[in-house]
């Protein structure tokens, strides 16, 4: 059946010679797979928009469960900004990777949306640790490991919280607090506004750099404890951001 749909390119497979085969992301399709003939070879205007995070109407060959056949690409963004900066490549290349990877784990149709408001937001020049930090923490609610940020995680007091804890996941009021590392107070209050903003919402974003390193902390912490996800990608922004 052929079709057209919106989606993104989470992967690209050589096949054969000069064949590709693409894992995309689809608004209504969830992840599909396509076979590009020929999208390897130099000439094929298909080669370059096969390529991840290219966010695009496919016309597609549709066979459901199977590999479908790509036919033709109309690019809606080809996110120019973040190509030409090989700093936003990397933070792309990593929530694309994250984004597979959470997929794989939950088929929600939330998480092309999530994951396609960040490309937008990081190629309008937001700050893109800051987007990616966002949508992590977002994506842990997908991977089965959410936080829970209302109240104290031991005592459920809702009030004299004095930090937040990677090792339990969420905050700690000052009776149950025994000697967790202590975060400031704009970081714990921080955490709970990046995981319920809304990305499309976002125009402008003034935080305090010590505060943007501390939440990235944590989350680099509690991803490593909770998700057991470890992507290659995210080694290469830690490199970009404590060298
Ligand atoms: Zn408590």
């Amino acid at each position: 059946m052929i079709k057209k749909i919106e989606g993104i390119v989470l992967t690209e497979t050589p096949y054969g010679d000069n064949s590709k085969i693409i894992n995309v992301l689809t608004a209504d399709l969830g992840l599909i797979g396509l076979m590009c003939k020929g999208a390897k070879s130099l000439r094929n205007p298909l080669r370059t928009k096969t390529v991840r995070f290219t966010y695009a109407a496919f016309h597609i060959d549709y066979k459901e469960g199977k590999l479908s056949k790509l036919l033709d690409v109309d690019i809606i963004d080809n996110f120019k900004n973040i190509r030409n900066d090989i700093e936003l490549i990397s933070y792309a290349t990593y929530i694309t990777e994250l984004t597979y990877q959470v997929y794989k784990q939950n088929n929600d149709n939330e998480i092309y949306e999530l994951y396609k408001k960040s490309l937008i937001k990081i190629n309008n020049n937001l700050n893109p640790l800051i987007i990616t930090n966002i949508l992590e923490l977002k994506y842990l609610d997908y991977l089965g490991v959410g936080l829970n940020l209302n109240g104290c995680i031991k005592c459920g007091n809702k009030s004299n919280i004095v930090t937040i804890d990677p090792d339990v996941g969420g905050y700690i009021c000052n009776k149950c607090y025994i000697k967790e590392k202590i975060l400031s107070n704009k970081t714990i209050i921080m955490i709970r506004r990046y995981y319920l903003i809304n990305i499309d919402t976002i125009s402008k974003i003034n935080i305090n750099e010590e505060i943007v390193r501390e939440i990235d902390e944590f989350l680099n912490k509690y991803y490593e404890r909770y998700t057991g996800l470890y992507l290659k990608s995210k080694d290469f922004i830690r490199k970009l951001n404590y060298l």
